[in-house]
């Protein structure tokens, strides 16, 4: 579709709410109105206080015209900036839905934390059923996710009130798996081609964690949890999972500690020896991801285990005794249909983890159109999916704990945390709601410094491939210490 601004530049916002309508079109800026085809003409008019964004938008020889007005508040740029983002995408939204057959389950939220979203409404001191009517009104959003939107929006409140102001989260990533799954679009390097690097890797990583833990101490801040994830970190050995918990323990205060997760990942990986390294090393919370319980799948998805190796890897995991164990599973993969998944969930629920985490697949970026119309195809049986999920999971007692949407995720939905009563995960909940400053360790790690004054976001990330990573040290711990103002 061709987009055409007049009176403002925010072109990335113009293509954003029209892929989000119409996933499959193909957007090309002009500068006029083309004769023939379709197009989309996003106006914008300032007088004074007063903006008002108008789209006019054809499709298949038939004219929509909508527009949106509000009051600038002419604070700051950045504040103007943010509202005339929104009318702009709001009046686009309104003309593009009218040729619609009906409205996306997320209106026009095309941002990935609506909880945080619906956080900031009632931290303007709107009450809970207040912002929950204005998130509905405003966005457009269906009553089911606006229910899940503020459950996660109080669990994200409880975990803001017990995280001491001046405490971070340590993030150790280890990039590497035992082959390479045919959705990933993470750096993650199959053991069989980089076996080599990982005991060069665990030395830097090593290093790095020293070095991050002087400028926790030097800032007087507390370490609240620690995460390790990947990648999958039971690529590695019993002696090398020890090394790296063994130097977090020694490199950091870890008084305050409230949670420590190992994301032990694929059960292919997992072992005896290595949960109980990974126990000794002082984690309390483990995740093993079958993503799902049908064989089939597991092998179009190209994961050398079944759908039993989950059930062993779990019950080792169980008999070592953490605390608290998650289960990922994944909406959309290759031949999976909504009564598989539901087998699924049925047999994670029959297991008692204490999380289920329910992602929905995400294209890779850069797919290709046919990629783009089978994800958008999906559509009807993700929603199935995902419905029948928060059914079955809400029935056996577990509640929606953290939610974040991603770009490219089959018919734009959600990824949701469910918990037991009490076994949230604080980690994942300050990660997507962005109120804790966080470290983060090895190759493409982002660290974050979080103004929670005035929601300020500072990053610095690491080189992205292991190579690249292990000849960086010393820069890596310049462009932290800087992050973190020590200089
Ligand atoms: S386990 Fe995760 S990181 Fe590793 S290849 Fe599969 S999707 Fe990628």
């Amino acid at each position: 579709m061709i987009y055409i601004l007049k009176g403002h530049d925010l072109r990335h916002a113009v293509e954003e709410m029209i892929l989000h309508l119409l996933p499959t079109v193909i957007t090309e800026q002009a500068e006029t109105e083309p004769e023939q085809g379709n197009y989309c003409v996003s106006e914008l008019e300032i007088n004074g206080q007063t903006a008002k964004a108008t789209a006019t938008v054809k499709i298949c020889d038939k004219i929509e015209q909508k527009s949106r007005e509000t009051t600038l508040p002419n604070t700051d740029e950045l504040a103007n900036k943010r509202v005339l983002t929104e009318i702009i995408k709001l009046s686009i939204y309104d003309a593009i839905l009218l040729f619609l057959d009906k409205a996306p389950e997320w209106g026009s939220l095309t941002g990935v934390r609506p909880a945080k979203l619906a956080r900031g409404l009632m931290e303007r001191g709107l009450t809970r059923p207040e912002a929950a009517v204005q998130f509905r009104e405003k966005f457009g959003v269906s009553a089911e996710r606006t229910a899940l939107t503020m459950r996660a929006a109080a669990h994200a409140q409880s975990a803001i009130d017990i995280l001491p102001e001046n405490s971070v989260s340590l993030y150790i990533g280890i990039p590497f798996c035992p082959s390479r799954c045919a959705y990933c679009s993470f750096v993650s390097q199959s053991i069989q081609k980089s076996a080599g690097l990982i005991p060069p890797y665990v030395d830097s990583i090593c290093e790095e964690i020293k070095r991050t833990g002087e400028i926790v101490a030097k800032t007087n801040r507390v370490l609240s949890t620690v995460y390790m994830g990947g990648g999958t970190p039971t690529t590695l050995s019993p002696e090398q999972l020890e090394k790296i918990m063994t130097c977090v323990k020694s490199s950091f205060d870890m008084s305050n500690l409230i949670e420590y997760t190992v994301e032990a990942g694929r059960p292919d990986t997992i072992t005896t020896e290595k949960m109980q390294a990974i126990k000794l090393g002082g984690a309390d919370r483990v995740s093993i991801n079958p993503q799902t319980m049908n064989d089939e799948v597991l092998k179009n998805i190209g994961r050398h285990h079944s759908a039993d190796d989950v059930i062993k890897a779990y019950e080792i995991a169980r008999k070592i005794g953490f605390s608290v164990i998650n289960m990922d599973t994944i909406v959309g993969l290759l031949g999976d249909t909504p009564e598989s998944f539901e087998n699924t969930i049925n047999t994670l629920i029959n297991l008692k983890p204490e999380n289920i985490t329910v992602h929905t697949l995400a294209i890779k970026r850069g797919a290709d159109l046919y990629d783009k119309e089978a994800n958008a195809n999906q559509h009807n049986s993700v929603k199935k999916m995902l419905d029948t999920a928060s059914n079955l999971l809400s029935n056996a007692g577990y509640g929606p704990y953290y939610l974040y949407r991603q770009k490219f995720t089959a018919g734009g939905f959600e990824n949701v945390g469910w918990c037991k009563p009490q076994t949230e995960s604080i980690y994942n909940i300050a990660m997507m709601e962005e109120i804790q400053s966080i470290l983060s360790v090895g190759a493409g790690a982002v660290s974050k410094l979080v103004d929670l004054k005035t929601g300020k976001i500072t990053r610095f990330v690491n080189p992205k491939y292991p190579k690249e990573y292990m000849e960086s040290g010393e820069r890596i711990i310049l462009g932290k210490q800087k992050l973190f103002h020590i200089f």
